[in-house]
């Protein structure tokens, strides 16, 4: 897939790489399950006090402002730090039945079992593969020129925003591959996990169970708050959507991110399977409690690396990793988060025109 780099070269970054995750693998243990633990005891406290205080929103509307952020960064952390880190089996060495990819459930309109089926292995495995790994544009936009412009993409760029204010909505629709449960488009070369009416048990059933929790339950319990604990939880999923979404184009759809065929990538070694991972991502330089935030996601370059090691622990990895890739004079893409958001909004524009004026040069 590269010329740059020979096998033995590959070989031999293969092997530096994987002694950095045996590194950090060796050492798991107490202070990683404290981690967590600390960060679930945040969360749930958060959520507890932003639920209790929007309602308190009857005395001041401060109290409900002060409310809809708590709640909002309890969503976050629960999605980003907690969920997609716990569902990747991160923690499943802890034999904790709370914290384990088996048994999470998350607060997102997605049922963890089909996300983690699209996520875990589709994704994280043909990364950035076109035609191969769904989450590339989620089939709604075109961030590549390999993939054929059409005339929807000249509006592209409001349906990103769209998506981005409804992201829980599109993950939950588009990781149980609803075109082929509604539309019945199916592939004849993708083999079926799960039967198309477990995949709609699934998605109704949890679809029906957050908007009972959200929209009927909890504004029913505060009475009179009704209507404002109604736009308040909607205020808080819509706020944690444009968030995660966000970070995720961030790491990515940035502008030098690169795309791959599946031609190019049949028989790969693990050393281009790693070299295909860094450049298929990229990283948010940033504080502590960003990285948190983002669920470490700002360090995707990691995370694709090494998807199942504890997330808190890649920005540690960051410099070894890095120092691999200077080695093998390999692109690093790393960035702060506004330099880095706006090239993704300038390749969702540019590749929402005709090839003739996408000048961004995609393939690796
Ligand atoms: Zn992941």
């Amino acid at each position: 897939m590269n010329n740059q780099l020979n096998t033995e070269q590959f070989e031999n970054m293969a092997q530096e790489l994987d002694a950095i995750r045996e590194n950090a693998h060796k050492d798991l243990g107490q202070k990683d399950a404290n981690y967590i633990r600390k960060i679930i005891r945040i969360q749930r406290i958060l959520e507890i006090t932003g639920r209790i205080v929007m309602v308190l929103g009857f005395f001041n509307y401060v109290y409900w402002i002060v409310g809809v952020v708590a709640l909002s960064v309890a969503k976050i952390l629960d999605n980003m730090e907690i969920g997609h880190n716990v569902l990747h089996g991160q923690y499943d060495w802890m034999n904790d039945e709370n914290i384990n990819s088996r048994t999470f459930e998350w607060d997102i309109a997605c049922d963890a079992s089909s996300w983690k089926r699209v996520h875990n292995y589709e994704h994280h495995t043909y990364t950035n593969i076109i035609g191969k790994d769904r989450d590339f544009g989620y089939g709604l936009l075109r961030l590549s020129s390999d993939i054929p412009w059409r005339r929807k993409n000249l509006w592209q760029f409001l349906t990103y925003f769209n998506l981005s204010i409804l992201f829980e909505w599109g993950i939950a629709y588009h990781e149980m591959a609803a075109e082929r449960v509604f539309i019945g488009r199916k592939k004849s070369n993708r083999k079926q996990q799960i039967s198309d009416k477990q995949l709609k048990k699934k998605f109704f059933g949890k679809a029906t169970r957050q908007i009972f929790k959200d929209y009927i339950f909890f504004p029913l319990l505060s009475g009179p708050m009704f209507i404002y604990v109604f736009f308040g939880n909607l205020l808080a999923n819509v706020i944690r959507n444009l968030w995660t979404s966000t970070i995720i184009f961030c790491g990515h759809f940035t502008e030098n991110v690169k795309t791959f065929s599946q031609k190019e990538c049949e028989n790969e070694t693990r050393g281009q399977w790693y070299y295909r991972q860094m450049l298929g991502s990229s990283n948010l330089t940033g504080h502590k409690w960003f990285h948190i935030m983002t669920g470490h996601l700002s360090c995707q370059i990691e995370h694709h690396l090494f998807p199942d090691i504890p997330a808190h622990r890649y920005v540690d990895m960051v410099p070894k990793v890095k120092a691999v890739a200077e080695k093998y004079g390999i692109e690093y893409n790393s960035g702060s988060f506004f330099h880095q958001y706006a090239t993704v909004l300038r390749r969702v524009y540019r590749f929402s025109l005709p090839d003739r004026k996408a000048v961004i040069v995609s393939k690796a």
